[in-house]
């Protein structure tokens, strides 16, 4: 399992925040369940 950046849904492995566009919006990777979780 791993996480998704809510704003550019790329895959996030430490968890924390998007390296890509550094949001600390993201989300749950899951089959059926997207969770939004924020770190702040
Ligand atoms: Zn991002």
């Amino acid at each position: 399992m791993g996480y998704i950046c809510a704003k550019c849904k790329k895959k996030i492995r430490e968890g924390l925040r998007c390296t890509y566009c550094g949001s600390r919006i993201i989300l749950k990777e899951r089959p059926n369940l997207s969770k939004e979780i924020s770190t702040d």
